[in-house]
């Protein structure tokens, strides 16, 4: 373990508080996230949520723990609204586009892994699925329901919050009082099989025309939502476990739901940690398909939407988010992003000048405190925005270094070095950008002798070769412009 893993302090958003971070287990970390439902491509907001965790998961491991890191993928019972009524997302997914419900669920989970990947995020170390934990699933229903906290109606099972609520506290993560919640609610009792519209599905016996369905000993159906993250994260990291990560979104009822569950089960509070991360807006606004203030992160990399003059790589977006501490709400704009690609590529440019600095007799700045204050502000609950800042500070001292303003000694230009490369690399995980000079120069050379071929096969009136050389390089995405001035080219867009 590094010496600094002892001041790591962290938000809990269970006792509103920063507090000391200690393991459960000593030199072990378990950590659940939820992951995403996996109906449609992944939400930019989503994204963040993710790449918030994995700055978690990668400091973690660079504090020197051995982290085991959950995160699910939904692919059962998550309904629309987030009730517990219409439609199941993936299933109508399914109903609209004639397919399988698991070629839905095939289709994103390998776009998701590739979004993920193209921000350079670690996988997890378990990825379990909703479907495969069915068995666990019912068995903790009998749990719940041997405990005294659940009831059967019809066929399905709902959880007694009202029952629960008389031994334990319902809504101590979200601050509710279930009083208040009931005094609110103008849902009328006689509409649903529920005791209390509190109550929330276990299980819910399938319609004849839901194919998502698995039998049981109370129905064919199919699990609740809350359910399957007290299933797993109980299954993968015990009954008890540090973190429990997710959107700001999920903290009610799904979190509260599966504290529920798991003390209906357990008597004990299944996590000592829970991080929530914040939301994201775009240009000011929530973001929303149906208002066109909406972006996908293909869209974003590509540069094939409206809302931005450029294409920006995953390594800036990343990095324009990891500018914004977890827990504040994060803009998205055309400009902050273009800002934002100046400022990483000012860092990287210092970063590959580093190795070529030759050390003087004596250092001219202290290089231990600046690298104390980059760990002070990561075990200041992962407070990312003053990391950045604290390596534009060691990008500085490099650029004076290499106009020869300062020195630094053989060992403090090592150090300097290192620990910009291990936050930068390591523990952001940002890629450095790979030099696209060299490669738009082959490019260009290999353009020129094609330009050159098809000018002299014109020359010879041996008009198939100079039209096939056109063609086949406009069915590589390269477009010929012949001008005044003799034949320039230019790449397609490859998404348009
Ligand atoms: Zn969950």
């Amino acid at each position: 373990m590094r010496p600094e893993a002892k001041y790591l302090q962290l938000y809990n958003s269970l006792t509103k508080q920063k507090e000391v971070f200690t393991p459960l287990t000593e030199g072990f970390v378990g950590m659940y996230v939820c992951g995403p439902t996996v109906y449609n491509h992944v939400h930019l907001g989503n994204c963040r949520t993710f790449l918030s965790f994995d700055l978690v998961y990668r400091y973690l491991q660079h504090l020197g723990y051995k982290v085991r890191y959950v995160r699910n993928i939904t692919d059962a019972g998550h309904l629309e609204n987030d009730t517990d009524s219409g439609e199941d997302r993936i299933a109508k997914k399914a109903r609209l586009e004639s397919i399988e419900p698991m070629e839905v669920v095939q289709r994103y989970t390998v776009d998701f892994h590739q979004v993920m990947a193209q921000f350079n995020a670690l996988p997890p170390s378990i990825e379990p699925t909703a479907t495969g934990h069915i068995i666990e699933q019912i068995e903790l229903i009998h749990q719940i329901l041997d405990a005294g906290y659940a009831y059967i109606t019809n066929g399905s099972v709902y959880f007694d919050v009202v029952r629960f609520n008389q031994d334990q506290t319902y809504g101590k993560l979200s601050g509710r009082k279930l009083e208040d919640m009931i005094a609110n609610t103008r849902e009328l009792a006689a509409q649903s099989e529920k005791k209390n519209p509190q109550d929330f599905a276990l299980w819910k016996k399938a319609e004849p025309k839901h194919i998502m369905r698995w039998p049981s000993p109370w129905s064919d159906g199919f699990p609740g939502w809350h359910l399957e993250c007290t299933a797993m994260s109980t299954k993968y990291l015990g009954t008890q476990f540090d973190i429990h990560g997710g959107g700001m979104d999920l903290k009610f009822p799904h979190h509260e739901c599966e504290i529920a569950q798991a003390e209906a089960c357990n008597k004990i509070s299944p996590v000592q940690f829970w991080m929530h991360a914040n939301m994201l807006t775009l240009n000011g606004k929530k973001m929303a398909k149906s208002t066109g203030n909406h972006i996908l992160p293909g869209e974003l990399f590509s540069g094939d939407n409206n809302l931005m003059t450029q294409a920006i790589s995953p390594a800036v977006a990343k990095f324009f988010m990891y500018q914004a501490h977890y827990r504040s709400i994060l803009d998205f704009s055309n400009d902050a992003l273009v800002a934002s690609e100046k400022g990483f590529y000012r860092l990287m440019d210092a970063v590959s000048l580093i190795d070529n600095i030759e050390p003087g007799n004596h250092s001219d700045v202290d290089v231990s405190s600046w690298r104390q204050s980059c760990y002070d502000a990561m075990n200041d609950d992962f407070n990312s925005p003053i990391l950045i800042a604290q390596l534009f500070e060691g990008a500085k001292y490099i650029n004076t270094l290499a106009d020869g303003t300062i020195q630094l000694t053989q060992e403090d230009l090592g150090l300097l070095g290192s620990t910009l490369k291990s936050f930068l690399f390591d523990v952001l995980g940002l890629t450095p950008p790979e030099d696209s000079n060299q490669k738009h120069d082959h490019l260009k050379r290999a353009m020129d002798l094609l330009i050159d071929l098809r000018k002299s096969a014109r020359d010879n009136k041996d008009f198939a070769t100079s039209d096939a050389i056109r063609d086949r390089l406009l069915e590589a995405g390269i477009q010929l412009k012949d001008g005044k001035d003799g034949t320039s080219f230019s790449l397609k867009n490859p998404n348009s």
